[in-house]
């Protein structure tokens, strides 16, 4: 009997024990359920944490660059101001004189020569129609032929030469003696070293006026510019206040042959000038003994030109210059 108490308190004691444990493992279960909830939900709170964070940083982006966008206007308007009030006070207090047109004296005087020498020349020719015909680029191969129609043509008319084709120079004695007019046209006629300096270009020029004098024994004081004075080198602007410094007369045209440009055709050649002149009553034709259709079309204008009443003439210093640049 009392053994079987003892079994029966055992029994009591060992299902209290497992009781306890049951209740201790339903509560740490509950326990851990909770936890596992409160750490779900503690995710979702750190997600919504990290996404409001997120939109935080875009808008403080935002913000900062609208303050860099702000910052330059600012500056960009200070700056502004500064110039507003720098040009302010230049207007009240002026540093900076007017510009003064380092030509103008050699402009005036130019201007006035060539007004004189247009009135000089018009008086000369006393009610005839001048023509000043002129050939560039020799001596070459076809200057005999240009000179031989010239003098059966009995016509005058001005070479500018060069030196271009050095073994033709003898030329030049036929041209002084049979009263044809030489003017400078520069030695090399290379344009890429005669208008890199003033001091290149009348090297240039001094060269081909000596082999002139060499030959017929003067210094010609009449030039042409190669490409004429309105060419495109922007030292020719300068060099026609400087070549009529030293006492040059250059000359331009204004009747083209357009013997330089592609069309070779004596008739073309021919009706440019003839058609060129009309109209006028002075002329100074441009054109090249150094093509061949030239020489073939210089009958032609010779007698073209004549019948329009034109007599032809050399050009000499005292002549207008037929300029091409405005001063
Ligand atoms: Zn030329």
């Amino acid at each position: 009997m009392e053994k079987s108490r003892k079994i029966s308190v055992k029994m009591l004691v060992l299902t209290i024990i497992c009781g306890v444990l049951t209740l201790a493992l339903i509560f740490s279960m509950l326990y851990i359920l909770k936890q596992n909830e409160k750490i779900g939900e503690a995710k979702t709170a750190l997600a919504e944490a990290e996404a409001t964070n997120s939109q935080l940083q875009t808008e403080k982006n935002t913000y900062e660059s609208k303050i860099t966008e702000k910052d330059n206007t600012i500056s960009s308007l200070e700056s502004r101001v500064e110039y507003l009030e720098k040009l302010k006070a230049d207007k009240l207090n002026p540093q900076v004189k007017p510009a003064v047109d380092p030509n103008a004296s050699a402009k005036k005087a130019l201007l006035e020569a060539e007004a004189k020498k247009l009135a000089n020349q018009k008086a000369a020719a006393n009610g005839q129609k001048l023509c000043f015909l002129t050939f560039d680029d020799g001596p070459c191969a076809n200057t005999g032929e240009v000179l031989r129609i010239l003098k059966e043509k009995d016509a005058k008319a001005t070479f500018f030469v060069t030196n271009q084709f050095s073994k033709y120079r003898h030329y030049l004695k036929q041209i002084d003696a049979d009263g044809h007019a030489i003017g400078i046209h520069t030695a090399t006629h290379r344009y890429q070293d005669i208008y890199k300096s003033e001091a290149a270009f009348f090297n240039d020029l001094n060269t081909m006026g000596n082999i002139v004098k060499e030959e017929v024994g003067y210094f010609p004081k009449i030039t042409r510019f190669p490409g004429g004075s309105s060419n495109s080198y922007s030292l020719t602007k300068q060099l026609v206040y400087s070549v009529y410094g030293k006492g040059y007369q250059y000359f331009d045209w204004n009747v083209s042959s357009g013997d330089a440009a592609n069309t070779k055709v004596p008739a073309t050649i021919a009706a440019n000038v003839i058609n060129g002149a009309k109209g006028r009553d002075s002329i100074c034709v441009l054109m090249h003994d150094l093509h061949t259709a030239t020489a073939q079309a210089l009958p032609a204008i010779i007698d073209g030109l004549r019948a329009q009443g034109y007599v032809f003439m050399p050009l000499t210093a005292d002549n207008y210059g037929y300029h091409h640049r405005p001063y």
